[in-house]
């Protein structure tokens, strides 16, 4: 069935016959999710004293094991505080390892874009803390010897065993923290970033032999060498398990086999995959996993898609299948529209937290754009609320562009939801951009008048979902409310 576009916030569509609109300004601060937020943003602050325990620790253990005793002089103090930032670079170093592990613990926490903003911000510290340790231990050893820093960074590097391999470390690190800046990385494939970025494993491995041979921190007896132990064999094992182990198991548990591709808009479709065990997969309505399809000139790209559909596991289904539903932004997901089915898929996921999981209250909000809103659409079929609990705002220059939008409207009317489609070109007014024209001087809060009490979803063009995040804090929502699935990267 066709809808109608919106001539103005107040009409809506594809609501159920007498459904009445949600009523306005209702507080449910409890509720069947305040349990679950809670325990949620309970781990969020863990997660955060563990980080800062972490950097505490790395420092504490280091005076613990009596390395203030060494410094009598300013020389031995350079040392020292060379020393320190040595230790703090690579305890955050670790600390990015284990974000970007996809471990379930902090992606059920913050999800997966979250934990990985953080590892990218910690990527500066921990090399100018690197480069600090650097700087300053050849100038604190070259003070004790009557030396230049740069004669004794060469004598360093020619005279202790092991150093050299330090220096190479810098260099890896150096390198993957130059082409991880946004201005460097725009130049070049995502591949290519991805296999530079692959390099810091290799700068923890060959950093390793310097801090057995001369640093000391594995020494017997010391409670650093326990803790350094841990870190490096916590880490590689997180890594090794939830990054290999976990997306093979996953691939060959559920099997997953191309079935067709669907067009649905130009440049615009679904990808259906049939599999074993989709039950297990179900309830992750919006979530992304991680695919790789096993053709030829394609198996080497791995592309994070989110599902547009729950998997159907039913009776009524003879066989399972979930979906996804993809637009070609670039030349890998072109290439996936002439996927032939049968072709194999290799999968890592479910990833993040845009899902049931982010609920913490009764009322829902869901406003997609483009391609963002199909995650919108699994979502909806998933996610629990009452009749008139939820409402659905689609943005698109037309109604074509509202994908998924017939499927979208009738699961509105099977539920109960209050659905807004708001086509047409952009409004003028910059404080309303994300709205077209049409739209005039509506705002977010006519469309959903108790916004603030309600769960607010949000997908699309990262300079509309922006307009739409910055509206939403204007009309009183707030952060922990807001769950935002970024497509970009
Ligand atoms: C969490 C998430 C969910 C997504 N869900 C959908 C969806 O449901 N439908 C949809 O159409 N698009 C989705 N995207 C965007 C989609 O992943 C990219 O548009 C697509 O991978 C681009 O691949 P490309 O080879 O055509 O483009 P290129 O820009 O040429 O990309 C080249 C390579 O970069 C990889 N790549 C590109 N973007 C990303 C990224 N953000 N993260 C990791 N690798 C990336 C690609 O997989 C490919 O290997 C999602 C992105 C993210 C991060």
């Amino acid at each position: 069935m066709k809808s109608q576009l919106l001539a103005s916030p107040g009409q809506r569509v594809g609501m159920s016959p007498g459904q009445p609109p949600a009523p306005a300004g209702r507080k449910s601060t409890k509720g069947r999710f305040a349990a679950q937020h809670r325990r949620r943003m309970f781990r969020t602050d863990m997660l955060t004293v563990a980080l800062w325990a972490s950097l505490a620790a790395a420092l504490a253990l280091w005076l613990a094991d009596g390395g203030m005793s060494s410094v009598g002089n300013l020389t031995q103090a350079v040392t020292a505080v060379g020393i320190l930032a040595g230790l703090a670079g690579m305890d955050l170093v670790f600390l990015m390892l284990l974000l970007a592990a996809r471990l379930p613990f902090v992606d059920g926490a913050v999800g997966h874009d979250r934990a990985l903003e953080f590892h990218r911000k910690l990527g500066k510290p921990a090399l100018y803390l690197l480069l600090a340790h650097g700087l300053l231990l050849a100038t604190g050893y070259g003070m004790a010897e009557g030396l230049n820093p740069v004669s004794e960074a060469v004598a360093l590097w020619t005279l202790v065993p092991d150093m050299w391999l330090a220096f190479v470390s810098m260099a890896l690190f150096i390198a993957v923290v130059v082409t991880s800046l946004v201005a460097v990385r725009r130049r070049f494939p995502y591949e290519f970033w991805y296999f530079v970025h692959l390099l810091t494993y290799l700068a923890v491995a060959v950093a390793l032999p310097h801090q057995f041979s001369v640093g000391g921190l594995f020494a017997e007896g010391t409670w650093q060498r326990w803790y350094w132990l841990l870190l490096y064999i916590g880490s590689g094992s997180a890594l090794a398990w939830f990054r290999i182990a976990q997306p093979v198991i996953a691939t060959y548990r559920h099997q997953l086999t191309v079935r067709r591709v669907v067009p649905l808009a130009p440049g615009v479709f679904s990808i259906e995959m049939s599999g074993l065990r989709l039950n297990e997969l179900s309830g992750n309505g919006g979530r992304f996993f991680v695919w790789r399809f096993l053709a030829p000139g394609m198996w080497w790209q791995a592309h994070p898609f989110s599902l547009s559909a729950e998997p159907q596991v039913g009776k009524s289904s003879r066989q399972p299948t979930l979906r996804i539903t993809v637009r070609n932004l670039g030349a890998g997901s072109a290439r996936l529209a002439s996927l032939k089915p049968g072709t194999k898929v290799a999968i890592e996921g479910p990833y993040g937290v845009f899902s049931s999981a982010a609920r913490s209250r009764e009322h829902v909000v869901m406003i997609g754009a483009g391609i963002g809103i199909t995650p919108l659409r699994a979502l909806l079929e998933s996610t629990p609320f009452g009749p008139g609990q939820a409402t659905v705002l689609l943005r698109g220059s037309s109604t074509e562009e509202l994908f998924l939008g017939d499927e979208i409207l009738e699961l509105c009317r099977k539920r109960g939801a209050t659905l807004f489609h708001l086509t047409g070109p952009r409004s003028a007014n910059p404080q309303s951009a994300w709205l077209p024209a049409s739209a005039g001087t509506s705002q977010l809060r006519d469309f959903v008048p108790d916004i603030t009490d309600a769960d607010v979803y949000i997908c699309g063009p990262s300079a509309w979902a922006r307009q739409v995040l910055a509206e939403a804090k204007r009309s009183g929502v707030r952060e922990e409310q807001l769950h935002y699935e970024r497509f970009d990267w």
